[in-house]
């Protein structure tokens, strides 16, 4: 085993693996070290049954501006092509295309993605077609069935999305690194990193058995605690998270793909949307709900310190949070979303609100609610324009990166391992194959890696 390591990653989602995956293929780095606190591969946000399973590639987020849709788009397409890269024996386990489109309800929302469609958006997506209410029901009958007549809808769609099974490309990620013999790979589950502490040109990461590693470059893929350990670092005072948890129910299969719902401009999260199973094609999910946890973890209250302190609390947080909570939307889901919670009145009032928006007759008992699954968004609080940042971040400082990833922080993987894997040649004075990867993605590293500076 290598004395000092090039790189410690720390965190085996899928963010800590595709990184792996994209020093071993992609650059000179001779030894990597991921440290993972539980016993196997992408056990939290990660894992398929905790997120919707949605490669999103821009178009059917009616909240973002179309720079973001573009760069979403770009981003995405990397992880597309490495999804279609795979053996035919893999690809089918981590990925299968399936119709998608964006829902909206009542004259308002139609009107507004109406106005959203024709300003721009198809122009980013030139397959994106405005279907009206006969063109849905053909797609997807069990929206119109049922539906009050006098109820406008329209709908946006590509046609066709893709659902990942997001675990499983995590593995996979992790046998692909593993093809390169030339690099020493080394992967230690159930140990919790609590500390990492520089010493000239290297840090030692300690764990909480008090196992010591060293390694020139770290970087923290460690989901809605990287800011947290950003913060210890001393390195980051102008962004916080605010944690949204999610969860899911599900019903015998009622729609044939993704059905999302109008998203408003301001919020950074997804509404309830509808969506099918990659691992049970029996079953449609409807989710995430929006909680706020107080946690860093689903159903780990023990993390309520480590949430406090990745606030580093001080006006400008206080301010932020006054700002995102005025914001009407927010308090209007927020409010909605806790008389979910409401033994006997919640289930009917969020099927009444959230599912029977998309499929008019599902009823009560046909729905089911598992309180294991789900996760938690670490949506990011900007607080320099005291306002919901819009997906991922990145921190980084001499030698350390910090990824936050609330959605659509997996589909970006490939992108973001990129970006960290250029930083850290760059950093270890190693090489970045930038002419094997544009060859493989079909496109230019280097403008991609420009577009996150
Ligand atoms: C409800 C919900 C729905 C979502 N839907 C989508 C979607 O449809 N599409 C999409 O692209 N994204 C979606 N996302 C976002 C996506 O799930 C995340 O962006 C992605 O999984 C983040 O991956 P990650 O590897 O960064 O973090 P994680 O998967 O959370 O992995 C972090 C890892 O770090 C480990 N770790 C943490 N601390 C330590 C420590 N001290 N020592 C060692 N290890 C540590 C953890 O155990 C964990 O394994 C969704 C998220 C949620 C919650």
């Amino acid at each position: 085993m290598a004395d000092i390591f090039d790189v410690i990653i720390i965190g085996a989602g899928i963010t800590g693996t595709s990184l792996l995956y994209m020093l071993s293929r992609f650059t000179n780095v001779k030894s990597v070290l991921l440290i993972e606190k539980y016993e196997g591969v992408a056990t939290l946000n990660s894992s398929s049954r905790n997120n919707s399973q949605t490669l999103h590639f821009g178009d059917i987020e009616t909240n973002y501006s179309l720079d973001k849709a573009r760069k979403v788009k770009t981003i995405s397409t990397l992880t597309l092509k490495y999804c279609m890269s795979l053996p035919d024996r893999f690809r089918k386990q981590v990925i299968e295309q399936c119709p998608t489109m964006v829902l909206a309800v009542g004259s308002e929302e139609v009107e507004q993605l109406k106005k959203i469609y024709e300003s721009g958006l198809r122009e980013v997506f030139p397959t994106l077609q405005n279907i009206d209410k006969g063109e849905i029901g053909k797609l997807e009958p069990n929206i119109t069935a049922g539906r009050d007549p006098a109820e406008e809808i329209s709908a946006i769609t590509s046609g066709h999305g893709y659902m990942v099974n997001f675990g499983k490309l995590a593995e996979t990620f992790i046998e692909d690194a593993k093809k390169n013999t030339k690099v020493e790979i080394k992967i230690i589950f159930n140990h919790k990193v609590v500390e990492t502490k520089r010493t000239g040109d290297y840090f030692t990461v300690r764990t909480d058995g008090g196992e010591e590693f060293k390694g020139r470059f770290v970087d923290f893929s460690t989901g809605t605690y990287s800011l947290y350990f950003a913060k210890k670092a001393g390195l980051e005072k102008n962004l916080s998270i605010l944690d949204i948890g999610g969860g899911f129910y599900e019903s015998r299969r009622m729609l044939n793909g993704k059905v999302y719902r109008f998203q408003h401009s301001g919020i950074p999260f997804a509404a309830v949307h509808a969506d099918p199973d990659i691992n049970n094609p029996n079953v449609t999910r409807y989710g995430p709900t929006v909680k706020i946890p107080l946690s860093l973890e689903k159903g780990k209250g023990g993390t309520l310190l480590d949430y406090i302190r990745s606030f580093d609390f001080d006006l400008d947080t206080f301010t932020s949070l006054k700002n995102v909570f005025m914001e009407k939307n927010v308090r209007r889901i927020i409010t909605k979303n806790m008389v979910y919670d409401i033994p006997g009145v919640g289930k009917r009032s969020f099927i009444k609100n959230e599912v029977n928006k998309i499929v008019p007759t599902l009823r009560i008992n046909e729905l089911k609610f598992d309180p294991n699954v789900g996760g938690i968004r670490p949506q990011i609080l900007d607080e320099k324009t005291k306002r919901f940042a819009v997906g991922d971040d990145k921190i980084r400082g001499k030698g350390l990166t910090f990824n936050i990833t609330p959605s659509p922080g997996a589909s970006a993987c490939v992108g973001n391992a990129l970006v960290d894997a250029i930083d850290i040649t760059k950093y270890l004075g190693l090489e970045f194959s930038r002419d094997n990867f544009d060859r493989m993605f079909e496109t230019e590293a280097e403008k991609i890696y420009s577009s996150y500076s």
